[in-house]
């Protein structure tokens, strides 16, 4: 499950940025992933709050995923345009040449602390 190794990521980010912000209670955690990323939000939820535990400060964060959807553009007539159920054609001229500019990203995006 890729989702653990995942959490354990976000974890380790949010950790970091809350001691050095003297945080002392993390509310909320705002993840951008992309849908490429392939993410169950359930799972990274669900998974996120067993790592959590290790910290007292992290313990009981929400965790907040905002699927960011794939942006192609076409390598041939530069047309941009949301990659719909994987189909990297072009809806302009046909072509599969495909440039991915959004939909990999995984990243935490904001925290809401105390
Ligand atoms: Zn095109």
């Amino acid at each position: 499950m890729h989702e653990m190794g995942l959490a354990q990521n976000i974890f380790d980010i949010v950790l970091r940025t809350a001691e050095r912000n003297s945080v002392d209670k993390v509310l909320r955690i705002h993840i951008r992933a992309g849908q490429l990323r392939g993410i169950v939000p359930e799972q990274l939820q669900f998974c996120f709050g067993f790592v959590a535990r290790e910290s007292p400060v992290i313990e009981g964060a929400e965790l907040v995923i905002e699927t960011v959807p794939i942006r192609g553009k076409c390598k041939d007539c530069n047309h941009e345009f949301l990659v719909e159920e994987y189909r990297f054609v072009c809806p302009e001229c046909g072509h599969e040449d495909i440039e991915v500019l959004e939909g990999m990203e995984l990243l935490v995006s904001n925290i809401e602390a105390l």
